[in-house]
């Protein structure tokens, strides 16, 4: 019987490649059969180690029983019933108090969606809307989505090019640099930054460049957008990463872990700037399905598993170990926000060899969309002290195998 199942996976690999689209000529083609923890098990009885999340996803892991329990409870109760926006429903709200309960006074209204792109989407519609502005600034090397409104904000042109023409009145400004904030004036509806830049290769802000960007756009009447669509909801060490910076946006983009696994997103802001999108036109913005009543409920489970089991206060411990942990010659430079880590080497072909070593090896990690000479690192935050040991173990493995002459060059 298992003989069989497993054959009946094994088919789906040509399927995969004739019937559904492709974001690459080279898929990693891993077949995926369970998931628990921080593992995924494959047909074979093959065992990875998930040192991505999913990319930044599974911050309490895979099938984390009261994540599950939640949703089966959800879909028995309801799943869809109305476009987002019209009925009342519980999920929604206790999730929006939870928000509301957590993040400070000013962001106390939320807006559900399904996915990042469709935050940065909404967000941008929404301070056009508040501020009557029709400019917007994001940093290089930032990423906030794929769709075409989120594509025009970003600086390489590399996966952009072939889709112009996009917005127009994108500007960009190096992020942590003080000299570019003079970038933003009255014309600008709102800069969207990333609190922590990921793609770029989990770069952090300096100390005061956030506060320093928080003045500028109050002077000038521009709204802050913050996207913590990857960086938020622990993965850093704070709940919400710009709660260590001191500073409040006006906008707070949420997706990846905010949904327990399940596709949700938010943008979070103020009853008086929300309110700006529901009136003249009404429906300014709309979604059928954003705010799923399931991933509601399974962000909320999520939600309070991460405060209850205390899993944002043992950031920082887990990250200490890594850092002992991870220390080679061919380590260029070890960049972490929280657990979260790039591990710069000297080429994309080392970055390609040490990923394909630790697959080789059952860990799963990867590189960045404009950093590949990093890897990254994005363990799900329940990962234990034991796993960390094991999973550098094989990361140093990688490295150790890297030639002398190619480290040195
Ligand atoms: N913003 C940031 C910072 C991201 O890292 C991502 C995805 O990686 C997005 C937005 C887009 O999210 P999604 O892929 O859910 O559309």
């Amino acid at each position: 019987m298992i003989a069989y199942f497993c054959s009946m996976i094994q088919s789906h690999r040509a399927s995969f490649l004739q019937h559904l689209g492709q974001t690459s000529p080279f898929p990693l083609m891993l077949e995926v059969v369970d998931a628990r923890g921080i593992f995924l098990y494959g047909p074979n009885g093959e065992q990875w180690m998930d040192l991505i999340s999913g990319i930044g996803v599974n911050a309490l892991g895979h099938a984390d029983p009261d994540i599950v329990k939640a949703v089966q409870e959800q879909a028995a109760r309801f799943m869809h019933t109305m476009v987002y926006g019209e009925y009342v429903l519980a999920p929604q709200v206790l999730l929006a108090e939870l928000l509301a309960k957590h993040l400070p006074e000013s962001l106390n209204c939320t807006y559900l969606l399904g996915t990042g792109t469709e935050a940065t989407e909404m967000a941008m519609k929404l301070a056009k809307r508040y501020t009557g502005r029709r400019q917007f600034i994001a940093a290089e090397n930032a990423y906030h989505g794929s769709t075409q409104g989120a594509a025009s904000l970003m600086s390489p042109t590399t996966f952009t090019q072939a889709y112009r023409p996009l917005l127009p009145g994108i500007h960009h400004i190096r992020f942590n640099n003080l000299t570019d904030l003079d970038k933003i004036t009255k014309d600008i509806a709102a800069v969207i930054i990333e609190t922590v830049q990921g793609e770029a290769g989990v770069i952090v802000p300096h100390a005061n460049y956030l506060q320093a960007l928080r003045a500028k756009c109050a002077e000038t009447g521009t709204l802050l957008i913050l996207d913590e669509i990857q960086a938020g909801f622990g993965r850093t060490g704070n709940l919400f990463a710009f709660e260590k910076y001191g500073i409040v946006p006006d906008i707070l983009l949420l997706g990846k872990a905010f949904g327990g696994g399940m596709p949700l997103s938010a943008v979070v802001s103020s009853r008086e700037i929300m309110i700006t999108l529901s009136d003249q036109p009404i429906l300014g913005h709309i979604t059928t399905t954003g705010g799923h009543p399931v991933s509601c409920a399974a962000s909320v489970a999520a939600f309070n598993k991460l405060i209850s089991e205390n899993l944002i206060a043992q950031v920082a411990e887990k990250e200490a170990l890594f850092r002992q942990l991870l220390i080679h010659p061919a380590i260029r430079d070890l960049r972490p926000a929280g657990l979260w880590f790039a591990i710069e080497l000297a080429s994309f072909d080392q970055v390609q060899k040490v990923v394909a070593h630790c697959l080789a090896n059952g860990v799963i990690i990867d590189w960045f969309l404009f950093n590949d000479r990093s890897l990254r690192l994005a363990p799900p935050l329940i990962i234990t002290e034991e796993q960390i040991r094991v999973a550098c173990a094989v990361i140093l493995g990688g490295l150790d195998n890297l030639s002398q002459a190619s480290i040195n060059c």
